[in-house]
């Protein structure tokens, strides 16, 4: 081996992708695919779509895979070996949270959907591993313990979702750049810009709002993505778990936010400093522009993704959201401003109402109907553990459910 064959063997990363299976897990092996020198597959994970993950265990060659669910490990095991592959499969929620916080693994994509990839995160925060966040439902259910075990456990975490991405590229960078800082107050920093597509019914009005269904709800105008962010992204609810998911990440109030709708997604969002200058980050509405930002960070690699053409962009709109056909939005903002177990509340009951309108048991505009009945329903409190967490996450659910089936 040449020396400089050495000194890349020893900076090669080793990865864990949680959710691989998903719609950011596909993203992330995308970019992983075109830096073999920089970045090698730890494990990849998935619910239950074992084939899926199979043939990216074949692609790939991971060390593990993890399939939650017993019966699909065990497919998925049978496959691999017919495949002659010598990924190992391990199974269940546990296996989740030990590939992400094994003592080889460098980095750890979050990319669970939802309340299930808490758990596992937490994990890799507190093993201090540098922890790429696109679950953004684990810092909304549990902001508060989420950042203190980052702090604590010296972990790095960098945003993924692309307006926090955008508003991390547009900050300045402290020494010890970690996004649990000291605020954005003695940046400069006077308020945090963030953008919005509006979704995929922007336009229509509150009457037309009452019959869309799940396919148009899933078919966003400028992103492809899992089906329950698609959905959020059509209720505005997506904005507003950004809202607080903001508030964490960059440590600030609500009220030092502004959501802008901007339907053409080509600002992923600004800062604006106290001297009146605005800066945004532009580029094509593309996941693997964050994931490669994250990834590399603070260097810079290719992502695969397409030189912006903004003579072809020609305009950019903006305009302010509309909280009465989006009610969603204005929940949040509520939950941000009340704190404690309000987000984790909104958040599961937003979790269930969802699923439930998928499933074509909830019509589109009952969502924040059975979302602002929870939160009046149950009392917030300051939660000094996660068990507490995921008691009110439990109760909240638990309402949502009987407010559907009682309709
Ligand atoms: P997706 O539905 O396409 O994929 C979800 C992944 O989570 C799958 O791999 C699935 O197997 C896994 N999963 C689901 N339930 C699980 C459980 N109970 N236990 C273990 N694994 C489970 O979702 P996505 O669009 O890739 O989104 C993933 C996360 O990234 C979400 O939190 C979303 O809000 C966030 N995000 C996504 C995008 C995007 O463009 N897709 C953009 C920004 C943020
Ligand atoms: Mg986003």
């Amino acid at each position: 081996m040449t020396t400089d064959q050495v000194r890349n063997q020893a900076s090669v990363q080793q990865v864990t992708l949680l959710g691989a299976s998903g719609s950011i897990g596909a993203s992330t092996l995308d970019v992983l695919a075109r830096h073999p020198d920089r970045y090698r597959l730890y494990a990849l994970t998935a619910h239950r779509q074992w084939r899926k993950l199979g043939e990216s265990c074949l692609r790939h060659r991971p060390r593990y895979a993890v399939v939650v669910e017993a019966a699909g490990a065990e497919a998925l095991s049978a496959w691999l070996k017919t495949h002659g592959s010598d990924t190992r499969v391990l199974c269940g929620e546990d296996a989740l949270s030990e590939v992400a916080s094994a003592p080889e693994v460098d980095t750890v994509m979050a990319a669970i959907v939802g309340a299930a990839g808490l758990v596992p995160t937490l994990a890799a925060v507190e093993a201090g591993k540098k922890v790429l966040l696109a679950n953004k439902e684990a810092l909304v259910m549990a902001g508060g313990l989420f950042t203190r075990a980052v702090a604590q456990h010296g972990a790095t975490l960098l945003p993924i979702d692309s307006e926090h991405n955008a508003i991390f590229q547009c900050l300045p960078r402290h020494p010890d750049d970690c996004l649990a800082g000291e605020g954005l107050r003695q940046s400069g920093v006077r308020r945090i810009l963030l953008t919005a597509s509006g979704g995929p019914f922007r336009a229509l009005s509150a009457r037309e709002l009452l019959d869309v269904t799940p396919e148009q709800a899933c078919a966003h105008p400028n992103w492809s993505m899992g089906q329950k962010i698609s959905v959020d992204s059509a209720t505005l609810m997506n904005k507003g778990l950004e809202l607080i998911e903001a508030c964490w990440l960059f440590h600030t109030r609500p009220d030092q936010i502004e959501i802008v709708v901007h339907p053409q997604s080509v600002i992923h969002s600004m800062v604006e400093y106290v001297d009146g200058s605005v800066l945004a980050q532009m580029g094509n509405p593309d996941m693997r522009t964050p994931i490669a930002h994250a990834l590399a960070w603070p260097d810079r690699i290719e992502s695969g993704v397409a030189s912006l053409d903004v003579i072809a962009t020609a305009r950019l709109d903006f305009e302010a959201p509309d909280t009465a056909r989006f009610p969603c939005l204005k929940l949040a903002a509520e939950a941000a401003r009340q704190g404690g177990t309000a987000p984790t509340l909104l958040n599961a009951a937003n979790e269930i109402a969802v699923a439930a309108f998928l499933e074509r048991r909830l019509g589109f505009t009952e969502i924040p109907v059975v979302i602002g009945t929870v939160m009046e329903r149950l009392s917030t409190t300051e939660p000094h553990d996660l068990e507490m967490v995921q008691t009110a996450d439990r109760q909240a659910r638990e309402l949502a459910r009987h407010l559907i089936d009682a309709r």
